[in-house]
Order: C-alpha cells, then sequence, then structure tokens
C-alpha cells in the first residue's frame, strides 16, 4: 500500500557515513524521539521567510510587521493543531523542558504536584519548590488510573494540585491513559499537565478531547528543529504568576517612582512569559510542521507507523537474546519508540557498533528517564546508563539499554537494515 509505504520528504535522506568495515552507507536516523530531522516541507517554508525576518513586536517597518504577523498566526495555528480552548493561552518556549519549568514556576502557593517515576526528567524534576507526591511505576494503563486516584483520595482538597503525565513514554514508546487520568484528576480537583513531547509527533493530540489543563511539547521531535517548544492552556495560573523572565516585551508599562525604585505592570497573556525578542523562525517552523501533519493526516501517519512498528517488533523477536522492553506489556499500543537489550552486551557497546559498522543512529543509557528504566531492566542505582557500564556476562543483568525510534520520514529500508544489523 503505496500511502503506508511512502514517507514524507526530510532532510538528511541523501547523508552518507564512512564505515569502520571500509565504504559507506546513507545514514538511517533512528533516533527521532530524541531529535527528529525536519521536514522537507518546513525547510522550504523557513527558507521562503529568511529574507524578510525582522523583529517582533517591536518595529514600525514593513518587516517588522510580517514577522509579527507570522509569529502571531504561527500561534493560531499551533493553538488548531492542539484543538485548544478559546479562551487558553498559547506561549512559545524553547522546548518542553523550558514548558514545564515555566509551568513549575507558575504554580499557586501550597500546590501539591503528583507525578509517575517512569516520566521523563523534564516532567519529574521542574517541580522542585512544591511538595511533590511520586508515584510508583503501574504495570497496566488501569492501574495507573488506580494508583493516581488513590494518591488524590489522600490529599487536601481544598489546596491546589496539579499532575504532570507522559502521553507517549520516551523509552517504551507506550501510550499513556489520557483522557482517564485528566478525569481522575479533575474528578479530585486537581489540574493535568501533558507532556506530549513523544505523543504530538505521532498521534492528534486534541487538549479539548483529553480535557488536559495545559500541553507542553518541542518543536525538534515535531520535524521543525528550529529551537521552538509550546506550552499551551489555562490562562489563569500563567496571568497570575510573576513572569517567567523579566524583561522587555513582558512589562506594559514601567516607571520610577518618587522613592527611586521602578515600579512595573506586566502584560497578562502570552507576552507576560515570552520576555525578550521571541524565536520567530523556530514558531513559523513548528507551525508549518503542524500543517503539514495535519494536511498528511494523522491516519495515514498512524497507520504508517504501525507498519513500521510491526516491521521491527517482527524482526527482533526473532533474535535470540533480544529483550523489549515494556510496562503494560509487549501487545501495548505504542508510537514509534523502542527500546530493548541484548543478552551479553553493554548496550553503549551495541549502539556503537550499529552506528560504526551499519551507519544506523540509535540511542543507548537510561534515556533521562533514570528511574523507568532502572524498573524495566530491575537494577537499582548501578544502572548508569550513558557510557563506560561494564559489559554484562551472559545471564547477567543489562545496566543500560538501547532505543530505536522512528517516523514520518522514515523509509522501510532504514527499519529493515536495523533489524538485519541486530540479527
Ligand atoms: N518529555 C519527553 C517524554 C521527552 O522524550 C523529552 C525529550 N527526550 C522531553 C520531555 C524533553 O524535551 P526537550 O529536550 O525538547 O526539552
Amino acid at each position: 500500500d503505496p500511502a503506508v509505504c511512502t514517507p514524507l520528504p526530510v532532510l538528511g535522506r541523501d547523508v552518507t557515513v564512512p564505515l569502520v568495515t571500509g565504504g559507506e552507507v546513507t545514514y538511517a536516523a533512528l533516533d527521532y524521539a530524541a531529535s527528529a530531522p525536519a521536514l522537507q516541507r518546513v525547510w522550504d517554508d523557513v527558507a521562503a521567510y529568511a529574507p524578510y525576518y525582522g523583529s517582533v513586536h517591536r518595529g514600525a517597518g514593513y518587516l517588522s510587521q510580517l514577522s509579527t504577523d507570522l509569529f502571531e498566526s504561527a500561534r493560531a495555528t499551533v493553538a488548531a493543531f492542539l484543538d485548544c480552548r478559546a479562551d487558553d493561552e498559547l506561549v512559545f518556549t524553547r522546548s518542553t523542558t523550558d514548558s514545564l519549568n515555566l509551568l513549575a514556576a507558575a504554580l499557586p502557593a501550597g500546590c501539591q504536584v503528583f507525578v509517575f517515576e517512569t516520566e521523563h526528567h523534564a516532567s519529574l524534576l521542574p517541580w522542585r519548590d512544591a511538595r511533590v507526591t511520586y508515584l510508583d511505576a503501574p504495570r497496566t494503563p488501569d492501574e495507573a488510573v488506580a494508583t493516581l486516584e488513590g494518591a488524590l483520595a489522600t490529599r487536601d482538597p481544598q489546596g491546589p494540585a496539579l499532575v504532570c503525565v507522559t502521553g507517549a513514554s520516551n523509552v517504551t514508546g507506550e501510550l499513556w491513559p489520557v483522557r482517564e487520568l485528566a478525569a481522575a484528576a479533575h474528578a479530585h480537583g486537581a489540574r493535568i499537565v501533558l507532556d506530549a513531547a513523544q505523543l504530538a509527533p505521532h498521534h492528534p493530540v486534541s487538549v479539548r478531547d483529553l480535557d488536559v489543563d495545559w500541553v507542553a511539547f518541542s518543536g525538534h521531535k515535531l520535524y521543525a528543529p528550529f529551537g521552538s517548544g509550546v506550552l499551551a492552556g489555562r490562562a489563569d495560573w500563567l496571568r497570575e504568576a510573576e513572569p517567567y523572565l523579566a524583561g522587555g516585551g513582558a512589562s506594559r508599562t514601567v516607571s520610577r517612582r518618587a522613592d527611586g525604585g521602578v515600579d512595573v505592570e506586566w502584560h497578562d497573556g502570552a507576552a507576560r512569559h515570552e520576555a525578550g525578542s521571541p524565536n520567530v523562525i523556530g514558531a513559523h517552523a513548528v507551525a508549518s510542521a503542524c500543517k503539514a501533519l495535519t494536511e498528511e493526516g494523522f491516519d495515514r501517519l498512524v497507520a504508517r507507523e504501525r507498519h513500521l512498528i510491526e516491521k521491527v517488533r517482527t524482526g527482533l523477536a526473532g533474535v535470540p537474546g533480544v529483550r523489549v522492553l515494556s510496562l503494560f506489556g509487549d501487545d501495548a499500543p505504542r508510537v514509534g519508540v523502542l527500546s530493548f537489550v541484548v543478552e551479553g552486551w553493554n548496550s553503549s557497546h551495541f549502539a556503537a557498533a550499529l552506528s560504526a559498522e551499519y551507519g544506523i543512529g540509535v540511542r543507548d543509557g537510561l534515556f533521562c528517564a533514570h528511574p523507568l528504566v532502572r524498573t524495566l531492566l530491575g537494577t537499582g542505582p548501578e544502572a548508569q546508563g550513558e557510557c563506560g557500564a561494564p559489559e554484562a556476562a551472559p545471564g547477567e543483568k543489562s545496566l543500560n539499554a538501547i532505543r530505536v525510534s522512528f517516523g514520518a520520514g522514515t523509509p522501510d529500508e532504514h527499519v529493515e537494515r536495523f533489524t538485519a544489523a541486530v540479527a
């Protein structure tokens, strides 16, 4: 079926890399979960705008007006892509990490935060100034909902509370029951933020339908690697918080007081948290990617990705010693992200061999989700991951894992080369 087998055009398809065994080969980028290549169309849109680049919200000249229009229309496009509510605010940030740190800085006083230990560190760690309850790794989606409900039932129902949850795991690719978790949060008077860094590039995300209060994602995982991220959702906490960054753009008026100090009146819309000159090219690129994915249609994108996931799973299933990591079971629905270990191998060495001998780029380590990967590997803090872990002897536990991830630009040949190389 050509609809399922034709990848979207992306940059970097023709990059060749040398092999240690001699010769060269086209690079197989199978680390989309870290950063996906730019869609050709995003690159074209960025190039078309580049000659007209100007300052946003600052100049009276034509290029400045054009850039301001482009920036604000990018905001509207991304809000439509996320199916935001009419009164939601959408702030352009640098990344998911930045978005979640912004929300963490905007928590009301006394806010309690609930987060599963299985989260990416970007979702696990920003809540330093709040009372945080870390929830144990669930083994089924239903258990995730029950665990959250149990924890929320014990909270002070008067105070503010926030749940932070991923839509798709950056380690296992597994989908989390976001709608059910949002319903549980709301039933207990809490709010919920969705970390959609891995979900949004692969699945439609509707803020309205999932009934989440905020959503965060990164442009560079959504085929728009130009330094932009997004935080979208309820306006009230953002409006009531101190600006994330203080400076021009966030301030409406600044005046000297008689006592020598300075009075500031801050903006209350998205500008409140976008001080300084914003990344208009990054915002334009994210909007372009949102348009491209919407026009391609998520039905086709999901179908294509399922086809690739099946190929990878079938290929790995035939290799002795390979164990695919999963929290919710091998058949759980997932996006194009899959981690595994190979008995007797240090995953870092395995990943290095895939690169040096086959021209395949994957990731190894603990993937900025240390507690989750340790749970999946059945290890303790000795699993340090990134590099230098000792070779696991046959029968011993691996101390780190290998992750393969792909998406809209991945040709079948890349995953076929990958499974053949693993075998
Ligand atoms: N959340 C998840 C689930 C992720 O996979 C990542 C990136 N690996 C992040 C958050 C952080 O994204 P960024 O590095 O773009 O801030």
